[in-house]
């Protein structure tokens, strides 16, 4: 997991709320959306009709959470093509923000399924929906309004993920905070497949610098391959478009050097 910035992106046309009667300035496509939306606030539930997904799983909604997260799952940052519309504080404990832009991320299966499900913990006490807030739906759960609910799993657009976690060599992932800990284990971002997928890097970065150093006669050669390593290496993992930034960013910084340096050196 890692930041991404929603303000980079226009919230979609279909979630918009007028913001007085006399002033709409919604187009007739978040009509429907906010009828339901209202809906859902009177019922204080998210029935389980079809018509009710749908309108947060619209054409618009999709195509802007597609293009923020370059097709990657918020949690796991694998690139998917079949995805989840993921409600990071999910409908069964918060239906009033199940059309709300800054509560919808973009997640695979796996993670939204058969991991974090509805699960949502917090360590302080639960927010409440107050009517006088409907316009601010959209941006309510990201404003200091529900900051004081503390919840364990750290939201990809609103906190700075890589200040939480660690990564080893073999992929393997862990927690340098209790919040990183819990995020961990709600998405199981530490589970085998990733962790192996994680390792892949790591395994071609190596093949290469194997191949380069059996090609190089001199120190001076060795130390000009190795910044070249780095310098390709670096390229990828500020590539949006690449899966697994997290972890990349964080070889980058604290293995990469000590990797490169034991093959070249000869060291165990
Ligand atoms: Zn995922």
């Amino acid at each position: 997991m890692r930041h991404v910035d929603k303000s980079k992106v226009e919230m979609p046309p279909s979630l918009c709320v007028p913001q007085s009667p006399e002033d709409d300035p919604c187009p007739n496509i978040s009509k429907i959306t906010q009828r339901k939306r209202v809906d859902v606030i009177e019922k204080e539930y998210f029935p389980k009709d079809k018509k009710y997904k749908d309108s947060y799983k619209k054409k618009d909604i999709k195509d802007t959470l597609e293009r923020l997260y370059h097709s990657k799952c918020c949690y796991c940052e694998r690139k998917v093509e079949r995805w989840d519309v993921e409600h990071f504080r999910p409908t069964s404990k918060y239906p009033w923000l199940a059309y709300s832009w800054d509560n919808l991320l973009f997640s695979c299966p796996t993670c939204n399924q058969d991991y974090k499900k509805g699960q949502f913990e917090i360590l302080g006490p639960k927010a409440t929906f107050d009517l006088k807030n409907l316009s601010e739906i959209n941006r309510l759960a990201s404003t200091i309004a529900y900051q004081h609910e503390l919840p364990s799993l750290i939201h990809p657009e609103l906190e700075n993920p890589e200040d939480h976690w660690k990564f080893t060599v073999n992929g393997k992932m862990g927690a340098v905070t209790q919040k990183g800990k819990d995020t961990i284990r709600i998405c199981g971002l530490d589970r085998q497949f990733l962790r192996e997928q994680r390792k892949e890097i790591i395994d071609e970065v190596e093949k290469i610098a194997n191949a380069k150093k059996l090609t190089s006669s001199s120190q001076e050669e060795d130390e000009k391959v190795i910044r070249q390593l780095i310098r390709d290496f670096s390229e990828k993992a500020y590539n949006e478009k690449k899966e697994f930034l997290a972890f990349r960013q964080y070889v980058l910084k604290h293995l990469l050097s000590k990797i490169l340096n034991r093959i070249f050196t000869n060291e165990e």
